[in-house]
């Protein structure tokens, strides 16, 4: 870290100088004519950024590293690879999680699960609790979408996953499902990332839609910094002025994820575009830009599904996209 300090005296200098030595770092003074700089050397995320710039004298603060220390590359260059039951998220094989918005009946579920199977998903996915913007809509059906679920995977034999939305439902949650998701809108929930980082399961976070790359890499540190490292991070999109797009995916993103942090990232193209027409072409391009795997919904009815109908696929059109995304995979030395 660097501090930049103008007409500073010596006893101000002293002062700094002794606080970064106080948290075990080394402090370097370089005097200049109208600036004197400190460099701080060693962790320099032990020191308190608000505190060093409130100090008199003190011009800037300029941190060096990333504030996200379990999550970023700078001190874990290789990629994390999370493993559920034998399925790869981060490795050279992509990760298909499919399945609808939504588990609706044991039905409609289980028909849906093995429709995904065929064409090659590797997760099931389906919400049982839903984060939905009005109190009036459908909200889920609760534990008896876990055991459908638990169902599923049984005679599906494929793992499963569904969305927490409260500190009160992470145990149960945990003994029905292979991987915890945590909403666009629970990104900063603080008490229930903490809560998911006591989990011994790979947890699937997803951006907020007003969320900053580094705000979603602090709700990942969140997580990490509780002991659980298996964090898959979904790029799903945020809030743009483009009305007919629901949360477009920005350009870019995906890849600066990759830089700046080791954990797998996934793209998920049915919340971000809202619109079933849209989710092949995106997921290509999620591929191409180097995305470790998608998250997408898909529904035997659409019309008919109890949320999110517009943006689901059919199991045929899902089929269309796994093929499609093959091609694209094997452009890029991946595979599908
Ligand atoms: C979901 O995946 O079911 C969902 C509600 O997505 P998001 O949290 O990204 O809106
Ligand atoms: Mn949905």
């Amino acid at each position: 870290m660097i501090i930049v300090l103008k007409d500073a005296d010596k006893k101000t200098i002293e002062l700094i100088s002794k606080e970064i030595e106080a948290k075990g770092l080394t402090p370097h003074v370089s005097k200049g004519k109208e600036r004197t700089i400190i460099g701080a050397i060693g962790d320099e995320r032990l020191l308190d950024i608000e505190h060093l710039k409130s100090l008199p004298g003190v011009e800037k603060v300029v941190p060096i590293l990333a504030p996200y220390k379990l999550a970023s590359r700078e001190f874990h260059p290789e990629d994390t690879v999370i493993k559920v039951n034998g399925v790869e998220v981060g490795g050279e094989q992509l990760a298909i999680i499919a399945g609808p918005c939504t588990v609706e009946s044991e039905e409609q579920l289980i028909e849906i699960a093995h429709a995904v199977k065929e064409a090659g998903a590797s997760i099931l996915r389906g919400s049982a609790f839903k984060p939905r913007t009005s109190p009036y809509s459908f909200q889920g059906i609760g534990e008896e979408g876990l055991k459908i679920l638990r169902k599923a995977k049984q005679e599906t034999g494929l793992s499963i996953e569904t969305e927490v939305m409260d500190t009160r439902q992470v145990e149960m949650v945990t003994k029905y499902v292979d991987i915890l998701r945590i909403g666009a809108r629970n990104m900063q929930n603080f008490d229930l990332l903490k809560e998911v980082g006591k989990v011994n399961k790979p947890v699937l976070l997803k951006n907020g839609i007003a969320s900053t790359m580094k705000e979603f890499l602090m709700a990942a540190e969140y997580i990490m910094s509780e002991g659980n490292k298996q964090v898959i991070l979904c790029n799903r999109g945020v809030r743009s002025y483009e009305s007919e797009l629901r949360f477009p995916i920005l350009s870019g993103l995906t890849s600066l994820l990759k830089q700046k942090t080791h954990l797998p990232v996934i793209v998920d193209p049915s919340h971000s575009t809202g619109n079933r027409s849209l989710i092949i072409p995106v997921s290509r391009a999620a591929i191409a830009e180097g995305a470790d795997g998608l998250i997408v919904e898909v529904h035997s009815c659409p019309e008919k599904a109890l949320c999110d109908g517009a943006q689901q696929l059919t199991p045929q059109e899902f089929a269309k996209m796994m093929a499609e995304i093959k091609r694209v995979a094997a452009a890029i030395g991946r595979k599908v």
